[in-house]
This record gives C-alpha cells, sequence and structure tokens, in this order.
C-alpha cells in the first residue's frame, strides 16, 4: 500500500439534477475497506462497469464494482436517456473492421447497432427495473441536404426486415408528429428508445449485487496491480482478482503510460422545465424522442412527469458552461415557440468521453487487465452492448473483442494539452461543413 500517496476523494453527492430527484432509492453501498478476493473486479461504476458486472456474475463469476463516487455518478446518470441505434463511429468502423471481417462487417455494425437495445429490454424485464422506458424516436432533418442521411438509413432498414419500425416523414409529417415548425423531415424509428438512465443503472446495480457482486461507492482506485494475481488498491482496501476491468471512461487517471492522450472531455448541458400539463401533449403527442441531424446537435424528450427534457451543444473545450439554462432556452424557444419563457426547474452538465476516431476503446493493459470506454456521447445502449463483449472476453471468447481492440487507438502526444484544442479545431471544421451542405 506504500505507493499509493494520493487521498481519496471526499465523499461524493450527486449532481443536482432531474433524474437525481426523481431516483427511485438512493444507494447507500459501503465505502471499501480491508482485503476481498473476487473472480472479477471492475473499476467504475457506470453503465460500462455495470452492465459487466450483471453479465459476469449472470455467468456465475464473483465480482466486485468499485465506484470513486456514488453508482451512475458520471454521464450514465445524467444523460439525454436516448437508446438509439447510432454507434459513434461507425463510419470509422466499418473502414477499419472491413480489415479484418471483410464482407461480413456491414452485418456486424448493423447488429452490433440494435444490440444494446435487446440487452437494455431483456435486463428492464427480467428483474423489474422501473426506468420509465418508452419507444419511438426521430431523427429529424433541420435543411433538405440533411434527407439523403435518412433516406439511407431508412432503405437500408427496410432491406434488413425493419420496414415496419420505421417511416420517412415530410414537413408535415413531422408536423403531425411534433408541435414544431423546425424540421423539414425525419426518419421515425420505433426501435429506439428513451428512459430515465439513473433508475436503468441503479436498477442494473441492484441486479448485480442480487446475483452477489460487492458494490462500493466513495472508493476511488488509485492503483492497479498488475501481474498473474492482480489488484485494485483504494485508500482503504484492496480487492484481489483474476482479472481487472477498467471501466472509467473519462473520469479515471488510472494507467497514465498507456491511456493517457487517448480519451477527452466535452461538455454537454440538459435543463428540463416546469411540467407543461396539456402542452406536453400538443409537443409531443406519440411521447417521442427527438434528435436533429446536424454534427453538433440539440435533442429533446419528455420525462414521466411531462416536463421538456432539452439538451445540446457540446463544449468540445472541455470546460464548463455557467449558465446552461440561459445557453438552451434559444433553442428550446426556436423548436418550441409556445414554449416562450417556460420556467426551467432543473439544469446540469456533464462531461461525456470523445476519443479522436470515434470507435469505442477496448484493450489491454497486461495479461489480466482490461479496459473498454470512449462512446463519444452514444453510450447508453453501447455502453451495454460493450458489457458483453466485455463479459465475453473476460470468459474466454476473445471474437467481438478482438475486432474492436484491432482498431487503431488514437493518441495525441501532449493529449492534457492539445487533445481539447484538437477536438474544438475539429468540431469547429464539422460545423463549417456542417453550414455548407
Ligand atoms: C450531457 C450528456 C448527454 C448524453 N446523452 C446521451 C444519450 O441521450 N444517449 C446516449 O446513448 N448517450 C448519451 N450520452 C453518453 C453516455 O451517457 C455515456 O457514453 C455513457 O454513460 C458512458 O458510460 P460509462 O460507464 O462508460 O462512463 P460513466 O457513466 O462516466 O462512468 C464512469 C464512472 O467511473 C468512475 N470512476 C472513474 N475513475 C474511477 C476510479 N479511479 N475509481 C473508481 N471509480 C472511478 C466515475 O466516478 C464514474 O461514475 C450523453 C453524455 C452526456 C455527458
Amino acid at each position: 500500500m506504500n505507493a499509493v500517496t494520493q487521498a481519496a476523494l471526499p465523499a461524493a453527492k450527486r449532481c443536482p439534477s432531474y433524474y437525481s430527484a426523481t431516483l427511485n432509492q438512493e444507494t447507500h453501498y459501503p465505502t471499501l475497506q480491508g482485503h476481498h478476493s473476487v473472480d472479477v473486479v471492475i473499476i467504475g461504476g457506470g453503465f460500462t462497469g455495470v452492465a459487466s458486472a450483471v453479465e459476469l456474475a449472470e455467468r456465475g463469476l464473483k465480482v466486485a464494482l468499485v465506484e470513486a463516487r456514488k453508482i451512475g455518478w458520471g454521464a450514465t446518470g445524467r444523460n439525454g436517456g436516448q437508446v438509439t441505434g447510432s454507434l459513434s463511429g461507425d463510419a470509422a468502423m466499418r473502414k477499419q473492421m472491413g480489415k479484418t471481417l471483410g464482407a461480413e462487417v456491414d452485418d456486424f455494425i448493423w447488429q452490433l447497432r440494435w444490440r444494446g437495445h435487446q440487452i437494455i429490454q431483456q435486463r428492464v424485464a427480467r428483474y423489474g427495473i422501473a426506468c420509465d422506458l418508452k419507444h419511438g424516436h426521430l431523427h429529424a432533418a433541420m435543411k433538405a441536404s440533411h434527407m439523403a442521411e435518412l433516406e439511407a438509413a431508412y432503405e437500408e432498414a427496410v432491406r434488413r426486415g425493419m420496414g415496419a419500425e420505421v417511416s420517412l416523414l415530410d414537413g408535415a409529417g413531422v408536423r403531425s408528429h411534433l408541435g414544431s415548425e423546425l424540421y423539414c423531415g425525419a426518419l421515425k424509428n420505433t426501435r429506439n428508445m428513451h428512459l430515465h438512465p439513473l433508475n436503468l443503472c441503479l436498477g442494473e446495480a441492484r441486479a448485480a449485487e442480487g446475483l452477489g457482486a460487492l458494490i462500493f461507492e466513495h472508493s476511488e482506485v488509485l492503483q492497479i496491480v498488475h501481474g498473474a494475481k492482480p489488484a485494485v488498491i483504494t485508500a482503504e482496501g484492496r480487492i484481489d482478482a483474476r482479472q481487472v476491468l477498467l471501466a472509467g471512461d473519462v473520469y479515471h487517471k488510472l494507467e497514465p503510460q498507456k491511456l493517457k492522450g487517448m480519451i477527452f472531455p466535452a461538455m454537454g448541458g440538459i435543463v428540463t422545465t416546469a411540467p407543461l400539463g396539456e402542452l406536453a401533449k400538443a409537443i409531443n403527442p406519440e411521447d417521442l424522442a427527438v434528435y436533429d441531424c446536424r454534427f453538433v446537435l440539440d435533442y429533446h424528450r419528455l420525462t414521466a412527469d411531462g416536463r421538456l427534457l432539452f439538451g445540446g451543444g457540446a463544449n468540445y473545450s472541455g470546460r464548463d458552461s455557467r449558465d446552461i439554462a440561459a445557453e438552451l432556452r434559444p433553442g428550446i424557444e426556436r423548436t418550441f415557440p409556445q414554449l416562450k419563457g417556460v420556467p426551467i426547474d432543473f439544469q446540469w452538465s456533464c462531461a461525456m468521453g470523445i476519443v479522436m476516431n470515434r470507435i469505442p476503446q477496448l484493450g489491454k493493459l497486461s495479461d489480466h487487465v482490461w479496459y473498454c470506454q470512449g462512446y463519444s456521447g452514444h453510450g447508453v445502449a453501447t455502453s451495454h452492448i460493450m458489457g458483453e463483449i466485455m463479459a465475453e472476453a473476460l470468459t474466454g471468447s476473445l471474437e467481438r473483442f478482438d475486432t474492436f481492440a484491432a482498431c487503431p487507438q488514437i493518441k495525441v502526444p501532449l493529449g492534457a494539452q492539445l487533445g481539447n484544442p484538437m477536438l474544438a479545431v475539429g468540431m469547429w471544421y464539422y460545423q463549417l461543413l456542417e453550414k455548407l451542405r
């Protein structure tokens, strides 16, 4: 324990948000103390860590999950709650994975695109998780040039037998679904879902616990011990394991030699309005989640108690916003002018982990220590797919893991100084292209 010099984090509270104000049941998992031994220890209690814990515990392994703050404290408990088939980096994935998968790459990506939906639905049903899960989504065009992308997605869905779950809408069609004049078309998808992400995560943690997993909060892992018998060390405890999975996304500072400069924070802000009453039905009668086609997009949906939840405009400099409500109100009023002046009850922000080529980073730090991170803003479904892939890998089936691990993982030299400026420039460039298309 002598190598551990960093002080433990002070006991963290949840970020005040609509989600933390409406969670089903607060967690009170113990701080890690003393010495434990398990098959797999997982670092990080977001969707990646918790979903992996459920998968591994369902396979009969003894699992420990160690979270620095509270379960669901990071992006998992603060996101837009949209469960969509959009994988970050699918174009880059197709290019890179095509090198190993050849002609099968399109089928591989298509299966991957929807696997997270199945896992979430099955888990919600099996463990009785109350998380306001609803079906229905619009990918909305803000100008005519956006329609080509939506038409291509529609045609692929129809070709692959998903025709009953998708439809293309023109401007009038969108207006019959949303009380908004902003959009000139949309792809409607009833397989996509939306939900209360914090309640899903906490429900999954309870499921893992029910399967025998040990869960610790307020227990920052300060060091990973490598070797034939790896271990994780916190300020007051140690867990020995046969394998370690690092699932701390953009929040961890562990293993800098290998991982520093590979993942960068972009700050995203979200607000929820006061409950809208009858107006909620007027602006979104089918209770659909919506995001638009831009590179830096806005997204919105209703909450179970009829508020508008609205997010957008990620800040790629990595700096937090001072007044999220003031930044997002113009977007709300542009989308729904009938909400002019609507009270904002909750506002919060959170860092999402962005990786340069947008391909989730899966890999090994040593023989028995693994990592999985970086969904670049598309992590609700993806983290559940990754939980399954990591559980397969840790139990000996490496096929899907190897397909991801073979993709290049871009490391920015002087990442702490250059990473976010490079991201900001990249996004500025994409936004410029966006204006021109
Ligand atoms: C504003 C916003 C909106 C988003 N909206 C959507 C959306 O609508 N749909 C979608 O698909 N995706 C969305 N995302 C992305 C999605 O939320 C994330 O990709 C996903 O939650 C990442 O899960 P994770 O478990 O990998 O990371 P996180 O949820 O960030 O969890 C990492 C956890 O690791 C813990 N940790 C870190 N270091 C240590 C350590 N040393 N010891 C112990 N624990 C540690 C942290 O405390 C944290 O709890 C959004 C993200 C943001 C920020």
